[in-house]
């Protein structure tokens, strides 16, 4: 049972919608509703879209339709366009408790600063010359119609530690980080401030993401507790896990990892249970397991599996989990994508040969035809010309004829059953004579054997 004091789990997914969805967002979208959904908690999707320049809403549709497509549906949805008051109000309670400073640097000479400190042979961070400012300088440049952004000052006394779920004990030390800008001259935010005023006031308790966030949670921390003191009382600190980043095969963060989205995948017949199957494992101590249902996979997500080198994420494994996913898919989960008149029977016999549910229309050709004309020799057209006349219908004809044809002829094992399956459906290799028979029916078996017969 849960204790009543204790806060549901709570998770967030906060893409950007300046493109679709790619693989490693689709990895972070699931195990952040895995560890919601482990724990009978909540998952949220917030759409951080700040940015108004590269935010588009048919990517926040997009992303929308991946997530339902992927059965990842959230709780419940969070804007950040729809929230800027907030962070406004937020912005306001740290700058009067005195944790945010204007600064009037422009960006060439932040560069110019940076190139001097690494020409130094010094870590390039921000020398906080803004916040040596007296009132009355910062009055006057307003005055002379400089406008400034806004930092958030760090608190250099206070080391930074935190309790990684997958990374373990982090320390940062805060005078080796820069005073993150929070907010651009022109008043629009960072991604920073609003990302942590979000946790706080949907009350979620595990920020879960790639370890490419790792310096970000150092200087957040800061600006929870800050935000905390200021402005939201009594509110807790998310725990945070930083997950190793998703390389591709030949061990890079390659563009093509970049740029393979759902729609890809769809595309080429790959299964949502596939992605869901191999990225819930990926990168974990346990195997990839394409019979498990999803309740067994989430049952078993633990961050402690997590391991710390960066998961290889391999299109061939995609292809493999798939095949074997679809070979198991039940008729009513394929029905409206398989070829009209493909029953349920013809499902069960065609799928074991299927590496997507689209090549069903292929194999399905072999029932309703027409089927290529095989070559045979002469002793093999007599042969199928035999088995046409041996052939007695009923409800397992296969088994009936190869008896027959083997008992008469001493035939057996390639050459009793190849003739019979290439003047059955034109080629040497598919689906299992046995089920495929009954679904070609008696008058196109007999007129396919006749056919090869005359060659
Ligand atoms: N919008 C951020 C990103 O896509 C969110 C990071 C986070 O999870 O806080 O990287």
């Amino acid at each position: 049972m849960t204790n009543p004091g204790t806060p549901p789990i709570t998770t967030r997914f906060a893409p950007s919608p300046t493109g679709r969805l790619h693989v490693g967002n689709i990895r972070t979208a699931l195990h952040n509703w895995m560890l919601a959904r482990k724990h009978g908690g909540r998952f949220f999707l917030r759409i951080d879209d700040t940015d108004a320049e590269r935010s588009r809403e048919d990517y926040v549709e997009a992303i929308r339709d991946d997530l339902n497509w992927l059965g990842l549906a959230p709780d419940a949805e969070a804007r950040q366009s729809a929230r800027l008051e907030t962070y406004r109000a937020a912005f306001d309670a740290l700058r009067a408790a005195g944790r945010i400073y204007p600064a009037f640097e422009t960006a060439q000479e932040l560069e110019l600063k940076r190139k001097i400190a690494l020409g130094r042979g010094l870590p390039p961070i921000y020398d906080r010359a803004a916040l040596a400012l007296s009132d009355d300088e910062i009055a006057a440049r307003k005055n002379a119609g400089e406008t400034p952004h806004w930092r958030f000052r760090l608190d250099h006394e206070t080391p930074i530690v935190w309790e990684d779920g997958i990374r373990g004990r982090q320390t940062f030390d805060p005078a080796q980080l820069s005073d993150p800008v929070v907010r651009r001259a022109d008043g629009s935010w960072l991604y920073m401030l609003p990302s942590a005023v979000d946790d706080l006031d949907m009350g979620v308790t595990d920020v879960l993401r790639g370890e490419d966030h790792v310096s970000n949670t150092a200087v957040q921390l800061q600006i929870f507790t800050a935000l905390i003191d200021a402005c939201y009382p009594g509110r807790q600190i998310p725990r945070f896990a930083h997950e190793a980043l998703l390389v591709g095969t030949e061990g890079k963060l390659s563009k093509r990892l970049g740029s393979l989205g759902c729609d890809a995948f769809r595309e080429r017949g790959i299964e949502p249970q596939a992605l869901i199957a191999l990225l819930a494992r990926l990168g974990t101590s346990l195997p990839v397991e394409p019979d498990a249902e999803l309740d067994a996979l989430t049952g078993s997500f633990d961050l402690a599996t997590f391991g710390r080198a960066p998961a290889r994420f391999d299109e061939a494994e995609l292809a493999r989990v798939n095949a074997a996913i679809v070979h198991r898919l039940p008729f009513a989960a394929v029905a409206d994508r398989l070829p009209e008149g493909m029953d349920e029977a013809g499902w069960h016999a065609i799928r074991p040969n299927l590496a997507t549910v689209a090549e069903a229309a292929d194999w399905w050709r072999l029932v309703t035809g027409p089927i290529a004309a095989p070559a045979l020799d002469e002793a093999d057209r007599g042969y199928v010309a035999r088995a046409e006349e041996v052939l007695v219908w009923s409800e397992t004809p296969w088994q009936a004829l190869t008896s027959a044809l083997k008992n008469e002829t001493g035939r057996k094992g390639r050459a009793l059953f190849l003739p019979l399956r290439q003047a059955l459906t034109g080629m040497e290799h598919g689906p299992d004579m046995a089920e495929l028979l009954p679904l070609i029916g008696e008058a196109a078996a007999r007129a396919r054997l006749r056919r090869a017969a005359e060659g």
